[in-house]
């Protein structure tokens, strides 16, 4: 018998029907397994409860907005449960709160601290299916606190090591981690393993399956996490420890990321302070940049380059041009039709020249690369964004990401 925490995603419980097949697939893996069953507000329930909240407030207070955003979890929680028990089994719903899972205080951003899982593991003995609400957890002063979006894999991989189960499967309408996006590039390939390291780049770089907390809790505890579709039957993906053979292999796949921008300051005075006065300005506003490059230096003046969420660009750029003039820089060009395209892979780490070949294989297309970034398991490009798909599958191609890896075989869980 096995203990497995399975998470189901809000667009796999989107209506009473899906909560009714969700429930199937649930009563199918509890025949001989103990079954801690993790699930996400109904459908887009969260989007309407924020957008709610902006009706009636400004800016809404995080202590309440939590209060709001928590019910999303606990309205899917019971609707399951009572499909469960239409099927003959028995199970049980439980909040974040039930489920003792605690957090430290930040609203809307929460960290788990710990969970005591003695309620979860007593439903497990008396039989029943343990059902818990995603997303949501208990501060020490005992407020309610979510996770931050997408944070029900969270409460799903954390609950996987607090019972040390035997693996985490998370259930979702993709059915695993492809070698690139299967609407740009229709030889991509469902990769059967794929290492913690390798994922946390992905989910970085714009490949959308698992939160990334997610993934850095499952690596820190060594939970197994296994993605797969609530649609079909077969395997998806794991998402495990690196083993040597996975190095093997250069890239694991290519990712791109178009909702970026791109920000320069131009001829801005070279001396001690600028950069620190230019990304205090955007610190400030909380927005969150990603790469950064400065030119060299002529004739005392430079020109610093950086990308940035596409959503926040209207704000930097504002507050930038403020500090342009403050600063006595020439001023800010802004280009918002730019996106990153990377290559990932643990098997960069022991292999020299991926790099190089990225840039050529662009060059043949002869596509510009105006940034560049690495990282020791991924190399990133900025480009310009009309150019993605052609970028995505010349490097799908160059790297032979279709062809199948000898490390995959016979890996599934
Ligand atoms: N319902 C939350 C959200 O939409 C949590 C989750 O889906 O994982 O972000
Ligand atoms: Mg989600």
């Amino acid at each position: 018998m096995a203990l497995i925490v399975q998470k189901y995603g809000g667009s796999s419980v989107a209506d009473g029907q899906k909560i009714g097949n969700v429930a199937r697939r649930v009563a199918l893996s509890a025949g001989d397994n103990q079954l801690v069953v993790v699930v996400s507000a109904m459908g887009k329930t969260t989007d309407g409860l924020l957008a709610l909240a902006h009706q009636v407030s400004p800016s809404p207070d995080p202590r309440e907005m939590d209060m709001l955003l928590a019910t999303g979890e606990q309205v899917t929680i019971a609707l399951l449960t009572m499909a469960l028990h239409a099927l003959g089994l028995r199970a049980r719903s439980l909040t974040g709160f039930q489920a003792a899972i605690r957090t430290d205080e930040a609203h809307g951003k929460a960290r788990i601290k710990r969970i005591d899982a003695e309620r979860v593991r007593a439903a497990l003995h008396a039989g029943e299916v343990a059902v818990v609400a995603g997303f949501q957890g208990l501060s020490e002063a005992d407020e309610i606190t979510t996770l931050g979006r997408g944070g029900s894999d969270l409460t799903a991989v954390a609950l996987a090591a607090a019972l040390k189960a035997d693996v985490c499967e998370i259930y979702t309408d993709v059915d695993g981690v492809y070698t690139a996006d299967p609407n740009i590039v229709p030889e991509a390939r469902k990769l059967s393993r794929i290492a913690y390291d390798e994922m946390l780049e992905m989910a970085s770089l714009g490949a959308r399956v698992l939160q990334s907390r997610s993934v850095e809790f499952a690596k820190k505890y060594a939970v197994p996490v296994h993605v797969r579709s609530t649609f079909k039957p077969d395997p998806g993906t794991l998402v495990t420890r690196e083993e040597t053979a996975m190095e093997d292999v250069v890239v694991t796949g290519v990712t791109h990321d178009r909702s970026q921008a791109k920000i320069s300051i131009l001829r801005v005075p070279d001396r001690p302070g600028i950069a620190a006065q230019v990304f205090g300005s955007i610190a400030e506003r909380t927005i969150v940049v990603d790469m950064i490059v400065q030119n060299i230096s002529r004739d005392g003046y430079t020109d610093i380059s950086f990308t940035l969420p596409r959503r926040d660009h209207a704000r930097a750029a504002a507050a930038l041009e403020e500090i342009a003039k403050t600063v006595g820089a020439e001023g800010i060009v802004h280009d918002e039709r730019v996106a990153k395209v990377s290559i990932v892979g643990v098997g960069m780490r022991s292999h020299s020249g991926v790099a190089a070949k990225m840039f050529a294989t662009l060059a043949r297309e002869s596509i510009n690369i105006q940034m560049i970034s690495t990282s020791e398991i991924a190399v990133s490009c900025v480009i310009e964004d009309k150019y993605t798909e052609l970028a995505v599958r010349a490097l799908h191609d160059a790297f032979e990401l279709a062809r199948e890896r000898p490390a995959e075989r016979g890996a599934h869980p």
